[in-house]
């Protein structure tokens, strides 16, 4: 099979795609075609939404990154706060059974990396959901229109207050 000559072809078996995607998702890449960055670059992020949030989809091969609102919210529960929480257990067990730290050290220790760990994760753990959910739930081509994401009606645009209330 001849392969594009511009853009690396995902490969074919499933545990290499998969290996691949995740890769991607590491390095905060288009899970769809590995070369579109997911966020804003971190040197352009201003505020915490543009850390937080993906851009609305690939500029390269469309892939609409956010499926339906709040779609990252189960990102977040499940690989954000989930490897926190390894984290967390893991600089416990260290402090608490290797080194014997005393308690109140132990447990700031533990807590307080927690947050920032959070934060800086937070974009891995959405590039990991993405790239998981594609991999087990993948988008059928471009003819079902089903799976796309639908905007939601726009609003029809405020009237300008050309009538004066209550004029009789
Ligand atoms: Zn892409």
């Amino acid at each position: 099979m001849g392969s594009h000559a511009d853009r690396p072809e995902p490969p074919e078996y499933a545990f290499d795609r998969f290996l691949w995607m995740m890769a991607n998702a590491a390095r905060w890449k288009c899970p769809t075609c590995g070369e579109r960055p997911l966020f804003i670059p971190w040197y352009k992020v201003r505020s915490l939404q543009d850390w937080f949030m993906p851009l609305d989809g690939c500029p390269r091969c469309g892939y609409p990154y956010e499926r339906e609102p709040g779609y990252f919210l189960l990102s977040i529960f499940a690989i954000n706060y989930g490897a926190g929480a390894l984290l967390g257990l893991f600089i416990y067990l260290v402090l608490d059974f290797w080194l014997r730290f005393p308690i109140w050290l132990v447990l700031t220790l533990t807590i307080i990396p927690m947050p920032i760990f959070n934060f800086f994760f937070a974009r891995h753990s959405k590039a990991f959901f993405l790239a998981f959910d594609l991999f087990f739930d993948p988008h059928s081509g471009g003819d079902d229109d089903g799976d796309q994401r639908s905007d939601s009606p726009v609003p029809p645009p405020k009237r300008p207050g050309f009538e004066p209330i209550g004029k009789a």
